[in-house]
């Protein structure tokens, strides 16, 4: 495992130390990237030695099996990473990411597992994270690993599972009537007073908000590392990916940047998909319109809850990626994303999460306008478990409980 040589600012290049804990660019709050001695790395880090990884430990199969090119610290894991490239059973080109099969149902565990890691080596007592949902769950369960408490602020009309998860795992949770966006206004402000009142050091929470401090997206990268590792350490056609704080896109992204670095994989990089829905669609909005960056969007509503993002903070970094890549940002609407569910639940046996089914409903029309092949080679990402989001799908669907079930009463806590 390398260590860390600097944290690199994403928009000014200013290089700092990650000797302390840090959260953005002291400079212009850009969003850090982690930097390693890429010399060093190209002695240390070898593809044939994960190949070659076979025995059975958690760390050897999930995520941490990319060790040589993570942090040097000792992992904080429930299993994540490493989940199924299920290909397509009616386009031959289409391979879908099972995200939903990692610890807590959503791929934000591979972004928390770092963070709560990089905070457990800092001595971190206190995580605070505005949240759509997973991340609260997924901070709560890693939190909970590693005996450090967990803050988290999430919209109140979240899916059900996000709100019991934070309570199972100890969590603090507090749900707010608003956005991520209100939610991460309140931890900032927080976090302002506790420092005001001179608030022991230790006592004061630390954001691990999306993109304000360096390691979910580090974590996030090894999306990029394991995608091109299934597809037998080459690049796809495309990546469709929904997008709301866009960390996994810009982790992918930094991966095929290292990757060709280290001379892993070569030839020409994926076009990269930002896929929102249309009820909250600032990157799409921005793309449509040629913007380096986003404007607030107003009124977000989607029972996507994952896509309820109305401006992500690394709105610049996804732009100039898509950008870059040559690929662009679709936003489809509720009714297209729910017929989207149910069309590969019925034909391709995936429960797909309504933020997976942004991505299906946008591939599809693609496949329609032509844009797109059946045979044109495509990861697309569900995001999460469709089973997380039960109670969002089956209203979406007005589908009820049938009548003279009556459901089974809650077993009552002490
Ligand atoms: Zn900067």
């Amino acid at each position: 495992m390398p260590s860390i040589a600097s944290l690199e600012c994403s928009r000014c290049h200013h290089h700092i130390s990650a000797e302390a804990p840090q959260t953005v660019c002291p400079r212009c709050a850009g969003s850090l990237y982690v930097r390693y001695d890429m010399d060093e790395l190209k002695r240390t880090a070898r593809r044939e030695d994960i190949t070659a990884r076979a025995d059975a430990s958690t760390t050897s199969l999930g995520m941490w099996r990319y060790s040589s090119v993570l942090p040097d610290v000792t992992p904080v894991t429930l299993g994540e990473g490493w989940t199924p490239m299920l290909h397509s059973r009616r386009y031959p080109g289409l391979y879908i990411k099972e995200e939903g099969a990692n610890p807590t149902g959503a791929f934000k565990a591979r972004g928390l597992s770092l963070a709560v890691t990089m905070a457990k080596h800092y001595g971190l007592k206190h995580l605070a994270v505005p949240s759509a949902g997973n991340a609260a769950g997924a901070l709560a369960a890693y939190a909970a690993a590693a005996g450090i408490s967990a803050h988290i602020f999430m919209p109140q009309d979240v899916p059900f599972a996000n709100y019991v998860e934070g309570i199972v795992y100890g969590a603090d949770v507090n749900l707010v009537d608003g956005l991520i966006s209100d939610c991460a206004r309140i931890v900032g402000e927080r976090i302002r007073q506790q420092k005001e009142t001179n608030t022991p050091a230790s006592e004061v929470w630390f954001d691990v908000s999306t993109l304000k401090e360096p390691f979910r997206v580090e974590g996030k990268k090894t999306m990029g590392y394991e995608l091109v590792e299934q597809l037998g350490w080459t690049y796809p056609d495309a990546v469709f990916y929904p997008t709301g704080g866009g960390v996994g896109l810009i982790g992918m992204w930094k991966a095929f940047e290292e990757m060709e670095a280290l001379g892993w994989v070569s030839g020409k990089r994926p076009k990269m998909y930002a896929l929102q829905a249309a009820g909250c669609a600032p990157i799409s909005t921005a793309f449509d319109h040629h913007k380096p960056t986003s404007e607030f969007f107003p009124n977000a509503d989607t029972f996507a809850a994952g896509l309820r993002v109305p401006k992500p903070y690394g709105d610049y970094i996804i732009l100039d990626i898509l950008q870059q890549s040559g690929g662009k940002a679709i936003a489809s609407d509720d009714k297209a994303i729910l017929a989207s569910i149910l069309d590969y639940g019925r034909n391709e046996g995936i429960f797909l999460s309504p933020e997976g089914a942004s991505a299906t409903a946008a591939y599809d029309q693609l496949l329609k306008t032509c844009e797109l092949k059946p045979t044109d080679k495509v990861v697309l990402f569900n995001t999460g478990a469709g089973l997380k989001y039960t109670d969002m799908t089956a209203e979406a669907m007005h589908l009820k409980r049938p009548n003279g079930k009556k459901p089974l009463s809650p077993p009552t806590f002490p």
